[in-house]
């Protein structure tokens, strides 16, 4: 195990924003998370854990907390049936490494999902979606040790309770991701319905394979998504908002354009729609936080920005919302402090 002092979130998050963290523990196995665990409690510092940072906005003070990053990274790929394949990964591992190895082995189910920053113990908290698919579809168990009990736990798909960006890991931070498995199709599962995906068809483009739809996804979203490496940001802000049908309906009334989208959990309403159309803010910022120019649900930071500049930001969305549209929205992004 590796423990490191007053490590600067900003070093460990692609907001690229955040004060020193107390201790930061580097973890390889089970016995060193039991180290590290003995070291928060003699040291009283509660335990976060963090994966590649890429959904986090850490505070601009000191965060008095041990900070624990898993860093196995293998995966391997478990016949299933003829028709089947399970793929189990660490929680370390790189995302989207996973989504390349399952579209290199031509399987179906996370092509959908490619581009997105982050690790693969990071999908199932917020249960990652994107073009249709969400990381539920095919995730068959998460294998997460439990800090309070010390036990290491399997949790079927039902008992992750997922919802949209939604499930229990992101109400019981005592369970610390291990493992992934997903249950992948060999037989073709193109979804290719959304806009975007539809679009790029028409425009010529192949999307026969996984692969090829992974590489189409990653296309699309290098065009609407800030460059990592250029700016700092933690992708979309805020959660998309559900209304029922009746208020759903109203707001289309007063908004006329406004796409919706029905589904189990109601209507969904793109919010980005609302920031650019109804209320103006593409490129609108406070300090060094601003809405991107090219996806307004976008928060990306300039550098020396600070957390207070981007809490400032989301603070005057949100009044704005709830003014003008009498929602009440949330971020997706969580909080550090
Ligand atoms: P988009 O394609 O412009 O669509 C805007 C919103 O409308 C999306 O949030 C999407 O909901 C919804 N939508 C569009 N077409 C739909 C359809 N055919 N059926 C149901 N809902 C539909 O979205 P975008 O903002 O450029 O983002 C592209 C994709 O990447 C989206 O799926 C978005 O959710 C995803 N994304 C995910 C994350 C994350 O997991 N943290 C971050 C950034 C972007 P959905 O959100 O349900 O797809």
């Amino acid at each position: 195990m590796k423990v490191a002092e007053h490590v600067p979130l900003a070093k460990l998050t692609t907001f690229k924003i955040g004060g020193p963290a107390a201790l930061v523990a580097e973890c390889e196995t089970i016995e060193d998370i039991k180290t590290a665990v003995a070291l928060a409690r003699d040291r009283g510092l509660p335990i976060y854990p963090l994966g590649e940072g890429s959904n986090v906005l850490a505070a601009d003070a000191p965060i008095e907390k041990l900070i624990l990053r898993l860093t196995r990274a293998a995966h391997a790929f478990e016949t299933v049936d003829d028709a089947s394949v399970r793929v189990v990964a660490d929680a370390g591992m790189h995302w989207d490494a996973l989504v390349d190895a399952a579209c290199a082995a031509q399987l179906w189910g996370l092509e959908n999902l490619a581009g997105i920053p982050g690790s693969v113990g990071a999908a199932p908290v917020q249960n990652i979606g994107a073009y249709g698919r969400e990381a539920r579809d095919t995730l068959e168990w998460v294998e997460a040790y439990d800090l309070a009990s010390s036990e290491v736990k399997r949790f079927t798909n039902a008992a992750c309770r997922f919802g949209y960006r939604e499930s229990r890991f992101k109400r019981e931070p005592d369970l610390l991701i291990l493992r992934v498995a997903f249950l992948l199709s060999r037989v073709p599962e193109p979804r290719v319905g959304y806009q975007d995906l539809q679009k790029a068809a028409a425009e010529g483009r192949s999307l026969a394979t996984s692969a090829a739809i992974a590489a189409a996804v990653r296309e699309i979203r290098s065009h609407k998504f800030p460059d990592l490496a250029a700016w700092g940001t933690a992708g979309s802000f805020f959660k998309n908002p559900f209304l029922d049908e009746e208020a759903a309906a109203r707001l289309a009334e007063r908004f006329p354009g406004l796409p919706q989208f029905p589904g189990p959990e109601g209507t969904k309403i793109p919010l980005a729609w609302l920031l650019d159309h109804a209320l103006g803010l593409r490129g609108f910022a406070e300090g060094a936080a601003r809405l991107y120019e090219q996806h307004a649900l976008v928060v990306v930071t300039a550098q020396g920005a600070h957390a207070r500049d981007v809490d400032a930001l989301a603070d005057a969305v949100t009044r704005k919302i709830l003014d003008i549209a009498g929602i009440r929205i949330e971020r997706e992004v969580r909080t550090l402090a």
